[in-house]
């Protein structure tokens, strides 16, 4: 949800990318596997509704969402597919998911116990629908023993009123790397703990995205994809993607000042840059406040199909790149995406920033102006 429209620094989402991301993962699945688009952190910075809609478009048959109130808001915006939360709700909240019909994640019995008084006091709710977490070793929620995870399925299976046992899943810890030990583990964890199960749910499912690009061989009927929803590689550069991914977002600003600086001469806070000779400096309206981080200083942007250096420290809403030559005000500059022959990658920016392009994508703050191209398909 953006907070800004009147700046010239802005994010383009090329939706039909979305689309085709989307859409040749469903071909590749199986008729009955379902496919959820995962749209938790308004999209990874992509805009949560528009993506959630071009996402049903291309064939998405459920969405999943982080926290509850991400859940509420496709609610309210009239998306009616199925809604998995899958973080840890907090059991007072149980009523309010289930009279909106969204799935929570469920990680102990107690919860349910808890959850029973809470939804006993309501009359006329429907169920609520539960998916167990099994952590088969990613460390993070989930039952880890078998006896644990039997009782709580028997709880549900005895309180029916309450809830609806819809989904069981776990969530792998190195499904984007090349070494499998550590993923075979995991899988024969989990086979084992379902193997348990007097009755296996509506849903079985493991697969986040670098899961289903990369392991397709697997027992589950629905997928959680995400990152590669929006073009981006989830194991970065270590895994080559069975399809092409299409890049989704590109981030834009443009020369708002341009001036000549001469020898001696700094720029920015520290004056870590000092000009040795006359140079053209443009500045450009985009800082650490939205979310283009300080140690992006030294990198490059794109200007003209040029690379452009960024000098001196970024601040919070602006900063200074050095021209060949004197540019015209208003000139356009990329951040992220292509110009002329050149593109820089959402990959490039993670790795110049030590970090992964999943942190930079949600890192692009609302205040960045989100411009949509359409989707023809
Ligand atoms: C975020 C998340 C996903 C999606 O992961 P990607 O790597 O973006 O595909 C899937 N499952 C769970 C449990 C998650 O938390």
């Amino acid at each position: 949800m953006q907070t800004s429209y009147l700046r010239p620094t802005y994010v383009e989402i090329d939706q039909e990318a979305i689309y085709q991301n989307v859409h040749q993962e469903k071909e590749r699945l199986p008729k009955d596997t379902a496919l959820f688009a995962v749209v938790k952190a308004d999209a990874y910075g992509h805009g949560l509704l528009p993506v959630a809609r071009v996402c049903r478009k291309a064939g998405a048959t459920g969405f999943c969402v982080a926290t509850l109130d991400e859940a509420l808001v496709l609610r309210d915006a009239q998306i009616v597919e199925p809604i998995l939360v899958l973080g840890i709700t907090s059991v007072q909240e149980a009523a309010i998911a289930a009279s909106q019909n969204i799935s929570l994640t469920v990680a102990d019995e107690q919860w349910l116990v808890t959850a029973t008084e809470l939804l006993d006091q309501t009359p006329g709710l429907p169920p609520l629908a539960v998916h167990l977490a099994v952590d088969s070793g990613m460390g993070r929620i989930g039952f880890t023993e078998p006896d644990a995870l039997l009782a709580t399925a028997e709880f549900l299976q005895s309180h029916q009123a309450e809830f609806d046992f819809e989904g069981i899943f776990t969530h792998f810890a190195t499904a984007d790397q090349v070494d499998e030990t550590y993923f075979k583990q995991q899988v024969a964890k989990f086979k084992a703990m379902v193997a348990i199960l007097p009755e296996r749910p509506h849903y079985v499912h493991v697969a986040n995205s670098a899961t289903s690009l990369w392991h397709t061989d697997l027992v589950s009927n629905l997928i959680r994809f995400g990152v590669a929803i929006y073009g981006l590689n989830p194991s970065g550069t270590a895994l080559s993607e069975p399809y092409p991914l299409k890049p989704a977002l590109s981030l834009y600003s443009e020369l708002v000042y341009v001036k000549q600086i001469h020898a001696g001469d700094g720029v920015s806070y520290g004056a870590t840059h000092i000009a040795k000779q006359d140079e053209w400096i443009g500045t450009l309206p985009i800082g650490y406040a939205d979310g283009w981080l300080r140690r992006m200083s030294g990198m490059s942007v794109l200007i003209n199909g040029q690379r452009c250096q960024i000098v001196g420290r970024v601040c919070m809403d602006q900063m200074m790149v050095l021209l060949p030559k004197e540019l015209p005000v208003g000139t356009k500059v990329t951040l992220i995406g292509k110009d002329g022959d050149d593109e820089i990658t959402m990959q490039e920016v993670a790795d110049y920033a030590h970090t992964i392009h999943y942190e930079i994508a949600c890192g692009l703050k609302n205040r960045i102006p989100r411009h949509y191209l359409p989707c023809r398909a």
